[in-house]
């Protein structure tokens, strides 16, 4: 039996835009088990975002319920939680302040959660930049001087950087370029199997997931239609919309892809 980590029971999300209620989650199940990536795929719109952000907590399901090991998600976001379940979003631009330096950025949410001795964390900082394949001299720099492929692993350093259990990353691989996309994809792989991580991974490109997934949960307009093992989502899908995702011609020409998929053969991921 696989330790289950995260589990969404009947949960949906209703916004009211004006008078208009929008049924963005539209009673959604599902477990997210210890060390697995779960990937969400879906249209723009589709509930993937608001699924996330109810994860983390940023704010409550309108009906159902969340659980994170056992425990259903307090109301209110504990500490404790925003420990343990980390975000890295597709704009890392937004979520590191521009006046703070790479390292300042580390060193804030090493304090904020009080992680090893005060004197030390300047050092911590520069392993985590390691581990995400930075040199430690960027600890100096500003996230205007990254580019876009150097502010991710920024980012997820950071989300490294509280020891947390379980990352949602949110389109976190969009705005690259197909290449940096690869080699960010060979990156997250790594650390998921040397730091024993799980992940959601959410996207809108299903193309992205076939690398990286375990599991595949389609969603169209706020509804689950499809969980499936990765293999049988790609060799035999069984709802027509992910068959039209699969068919839907990517934006990069089909040799990037097929030189993607290369480079990130080289990865081996426990499972
Ligand atoms: P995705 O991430 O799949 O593109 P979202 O979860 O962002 O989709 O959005 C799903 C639906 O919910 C969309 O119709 C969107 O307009 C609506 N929505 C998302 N967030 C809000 C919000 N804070 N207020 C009102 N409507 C929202
Ligand atoms: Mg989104």
């Amino acid at each position: 039996m696989s330790d289950v980590m995260l589990s969404l029971q009947s949960v949906s999300k209703t916004f009211h835009v004006g008078n208009t209620p929008v049924r963005a989650v539209d009673a959604v199940s599902f477990d997210v088990n210890a060390g697995e990536c779960l990937a969400i795929v879906g249209e723009s719109g589709s509930g993937k975002s608001t699924i996330g952000n109810m994860i983390l907590g940023i704010y409550p399901p309108s009906e159902g319920r969340i659980a994170f090991r056992g425990e259903p998600l307090p109301d209110k976001r504990a500490l404790s939680h925003r420990r343990a379940i980390q975000l890295v979003q597709q704009n890392p631009l937004s979520a590191l302040n521009p006046r703070r330096s790479i390292g300042a950025s580390l060193r804030l949410a090493l304090d904020t959660h009080n992680i090893g001795a005060r004197g030390e964390r300047m050092a911590h900082a520069a392993t985590l930049l390691e581990e995400v394949g930075l040199d430690p001299a960027y600890l100096k720099r500003s996230p205007a001087s990254l580019s876009g492929g150097q502010r991710q692993r920024v980012a997820i350093a950071r989300a490294l950087a509280c020891d947390s259990e379980l990352v949602v990353l949110d389109e976190p691989t969009s705005a690259l370029d197909v290449l940096v996309q690869a080699r960010v994809l060979k990156l997250l792989n790594d650390l998921r199997a040397r730091r024993q991580l799980t992940y959601v991974f959410i996207t809108h490109d299903l193309s992205v997931v076939r690398n990286i997934a375990d599991r595949v949960a389609v969603f169209e307009k706020g509804k689950m239609v499809e969980l499936n093992a990765v293999e049988t989502i790609f060799s035999a899908p069984s709802h027509p919309y992910t068959r039209r995702l699969i068919g839907a011609v990517p934006v990069v020409t089909s040799d990037e892809l097929a030189l993607r998929d290369r480079l990130m053969e080289n990865v081996n991921v426990a499972r």
